[in-house]
């Protein structure tokens, strides 16, 4: 079994549009909803599904190549209808504003601006162009700006429409540089347990533990902890502009750092045969943690959510298939005795009130998460696990000058930890 698949994502934008041309996008998606009703309409009276776009765009008030994405879209809703052979057929009467879907650089076009945003321009209607900027995750928009200057993301198609009230823009990207392999066929499964300060890795084979590493950011929590404080000051003190300034800067900090952690997540994910790595999916519901105050809850929210989604994609360029799983009890369950006790844990010690094994909290989180993915996705069984290995823990710090190297023990194993820690890349 060696399917593969290749790597489509839709990214999803606010669209924070130009003076007043919402009400122009607005209609332009009351138009699309028509122009899909009147291709339903047709194709259920059998006329000939090729005629349908020509017949249709004569009377609509779009760009003709978006005519053409609408029609395709309401054929290919009657074809899987068909296909299914449901009851019924989709509906043509239905109204209200519908996604306005269009080809990149003929129904949209999308640019990289000199302050390091994206403008988007949609053509709304023949020669009227909604314009702005598009505001999104972080995540998202990386992506997008990675696709905007290189070659490894392909832009495809956008679907502008209005949720809530509010405008919005789906753009399609594709992975043009491979495939991802099909996240059953793995040989090797990493549980991916992410905290605030730290990312504990465990590899699973057939055979047991292959290994586990604990890559430590300390800096992170430090510096958000420090723009914390300093922006706290300057809001207090009425500076607006420069508490945005500190939110900005401390943003493009973490951000940066996650970029390197989550690289360093999949360079050694690399050393295993066909990997699978497997992350746990709204981590911060886990074990219904009380994040009572502001700052806890800002703390503990932003890294999880990236730091997932910048691993997920490096891994999808490498071929690394992500898989996800419940986060339910992967904190308090014993790897050894499966015995599930909320006191197992205590802080960063992991301690078995049933058969007394104790390990590193955050290495035990990770080992639950790897059986869990195996039992999700593999064919193969969880092997019987008697005894680990040490635990390796490599620190990362931000700048060259205070770089010190990192507890590394028990080199064992192929990867090499010298090379990395404290590497300011
Ligand atoms: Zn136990």
């Amino acid at each position: 079994m060696t399917n593969t698949q290749s790597l489509v994502k839709t990214l999803d934008f606010q669209l924070n549009i130009q003076s007043d041309n919402e009400g122009l996008l607005y209609g332009a998606c009351l138009e699309a909803r028509s122009v899909y009703n009147e291709a339903i309409r047709l194709a259920k009276q059998d006329v000939d599904w090729d005629d349908i776009t020509s017949r249709v765009a004569d009377d609509a008030d779009l760009v003709k190549n978006t005519t053409q994405c609408i029609v395709a879209k309401a054929l290919n809703a009657m074809e899987s209808y068909y296909e299914y052979d449901d009851v019924g057929q989709p509906s043509h009467t239905k109204d209200g504003a519908f996604p306005l879907r269009a080809n990149y650089e003929e129904g949209y076009n999308l640019s990289l601006t000199g302050g390091g945003t994206v403008a988007f321009r949609v053509s709304a209607k023949p020669y009227k162009h909604v314009k702005g900027i598009l505001k999104g995750a972080d995540a998202h928009l990386d992506i997008l700006k990675t696709a905007l200057t290189s070659h490894e993301w392909k832009i495809g198609t956008a679907e502008a429409l209005f949720r809530n009230g509010n405008a919005e823009l789906h753009v399609n990207v594709t992975n043009t540089e491979g495939t991802v392999r099909d996240k059953e066929d793995s040989q090797t499964v990493v549980g991916v347990d992410v905290n605030e300060d730290n990312v504990a890795l465990t590899a699973l084979s057939e055979g047991g533990v292959e290994d586990t590493v604990v890559l430590e950011f300390p800096d992170i929590k430090f510096e958000r902890h420090r723009y914390f404080t300093i922006r706290k000051r300057v809001r207090d003190a009425g500076k607006l502009s420069v508490h945005d300034t500190l939110e900005g800067r401390e943003e493009r900090f973490v951000r940066d750092r996650l970029h390197k952690v989550s690289r360093h997540i999949v360079e050694w994910c690399q050393q295993f045969e066909r990997p699978c790595i497997v992350f746990e999916d709204l981590k911060e519901m886990r074990d219904g943690l009380d994040y009572g105050t502001q700052m806890n809850r800002r703390l503990h929210q932003l890294p999880f959510r990236a730091l997932q989604f910048y691993t997920s994609y490096k891994a999808a360029f490498a071929g690394i298939p992500t898989a996800w799983i419940n986060p339910e009890y992967t904190s308090q369950c014993c790897p050894m005795c499966g015995h599930t006790e909320r006191a197992n844990r205590h802080k960063k010690r992991f301690k078995c009130q049933a058969c007394s094994h104790q390990d590193h909290a955050d290495r035990s989180a990770s080992v639950n998460i790897a059986v869990k993915g195996i039992k999700k996705h593999q064919e193969w069984t969880v092997p019987a696990l008697n005894s680990l290995p040490t635990v390796r823990t490599v620190r990362r710090q931000a700048s060259g000058a205070v770089d010190a190297p990192a507890v590394t023990h028990d080199t064992a194993r192929g990867y090499q930890t010298d090379g990395v820690a404290g590497v300011s890349d």
